[in-house]
């Protein structure tokens, strides 16, 4: 699951034909997005931004400037904003909810609509909303169409419009592999224009490959993002040891292990394919762990397919970048080429094993051992 701020899904939702208001993310002494006034709008993963006062009008700069630093420093549903976003204000006339998303237990999508928008919908009484469960094969059929046109009460100088936003946001569901795809509230403008004045786009993370130009969409730790980045999966906590594992099963085991034995997790990374990357990748990789500054670094890997000395090599040569600032290393190593990785280490100052409990409690007596110290 990938979901998308507010100003990301409306850029994707204008790329596919859908009338946005015009709007830039708030920079100090950056552009304005048109002649005002503006709508100033809290950036974050979390619903209810009006309610917690993370919408705001503003006309001049100053006013901009104001709200903008008010918003940016809100924590909203327990997300901190990540950006503030400057808009044309609309001038509204009516507030439609209008809404399509991949229902997992029906096996099908489904639109969803209502003439009550710009209210969460959980708060619309179940006769105030429309939903209509689409084939999946045939798609947004002209029955469904006109059922949503006619239970919406959509004006007929709308009509057209209600039609192709409907066909867009169904487009926008399926080629775009999106788990939700909501406009909330879809307006009217006074001027009768229909404009997606809130958006909010949940995209199916499975289906990430198909999408290789979107890029990447931050959430998570610096640490976390960086690892995102190179391939691998990281995971950021606060404790002691960083541990590289292959694979999600060892990674999971290193981590009960190592909080079974008393010791502390700074951070995980699970390598995930990004072994075929190379030794260099490795590296920086490794790297990336050592900038987390852990007391020490441990990694548990257990190869069945892949070489082991590709991962020795990686960390030889992430002790060189290191320039003497690396913590304590502990290895464990198994599998195809041990013997070779084996070797490589021995150059390094390190300490290696073939077995997982013993890498694990070393790993744990030595960050004691600094934690006493410190
Ligand atoms: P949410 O609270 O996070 O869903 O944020 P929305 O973007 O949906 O904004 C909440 C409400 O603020 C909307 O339903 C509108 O009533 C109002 N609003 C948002 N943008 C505008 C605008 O451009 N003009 C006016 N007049 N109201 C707006
Ligand atoms: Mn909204």
């Amino acid at each position: 699951m990938i979901r998308l701020l507010e100003h990301e899904a409306k850029a994707i939702l204008a790329a596919r034909g859908f009338a946005v208001p015009r709007g830039a993310l708030y920079q100090e002494h950056g552009a304005l997005p048109g002649s005002g006034p503006f709508v100033v709008k809290a950036q974050v993963l979390s619903g209810g931004r009006g309610k917690a006062g993370g919408i705001r009008f503003a006309a001049t700069p100053r006013e901009i400037a104001e709200a903008a630093a008010a918003i940016g420093a809100l924590t909203i549903g327990g997300q901190p904003v990540q950006s503030v976003y400057l808009e044309e204000k609309l001038d509204i006339a009516r507030e439609f909810y209008l809404a399509a998303f991949v229902d997992r237990d029906r096996g099908c999508p489904v639109i969803l609509a209502s003439r009550f928008g710009g209210v969460d919908i959980e708060e619309v009484a179940r006769d105030r909303i429309v939903e209509c469960p689409l084939d999946p094969l045939a798609g947004l059929s002209g029955g469904v169409i006109e059922t949503v046109l006619r239970a919406i009460e959509v004006e007929p100088a709308q009509t057209g419009a209600m039609r192709d936003a409907m066909i867009r946001l169904h487009d926008t569901l399926v080629s775009e592999d999106a788990e939700l795809v909501e406009i909330n509230p879809l307006v009217v403008t006074r001027s009768g224009a229909l404009v997606a004045a809130d958006a909010k786009i949940v995209l199916d993370e499975d289906a990430a490959f198909r999408h290789q130009g979107r890029r990447a969409i931050p959430e998570g730790t610096a640490f976390e993002e960086a690892a995102r980045r190179y391939g691998v999966i990281g995971i950021e906590l606060d404790g002691d040891i960083a541990a590289m594992m292959n694979g999600a099963g060892m990674t999971m085991a290193t981590l009960d292990e190592i909080t079974a034995l008393g010791g502390s997790v700074r951070g995980l990374v699970e390598l995930h394919g990004a072994m075929a990357r190379g030794a260099e990748h490795v590296a920086k990789v490794i790297g990336l762990m050592r900038s987390l500054e852990p007391k020490v670094l441990l990694f548990n890997i257990y190869f069945q397919f892949r070489n082991l000395d590709t991962v020795a090599e990686a960390i030889a040569l992430a002790v060189r970048d290191a320039a003497g600032r690396m913590p304590p290393i502990v290895v464990r190593m198994r599998g195809v080429k041990e013997a070779e990785a084996r070797r490589i280490l021995e150059a390094v100052d390190c300490f290696v094993t073939d077995d997982f409990a013993t890498a694990c409690r070393k790993a744990v007596a030595v960050s004691r051992e600094l934690r006493g110290a410190a």
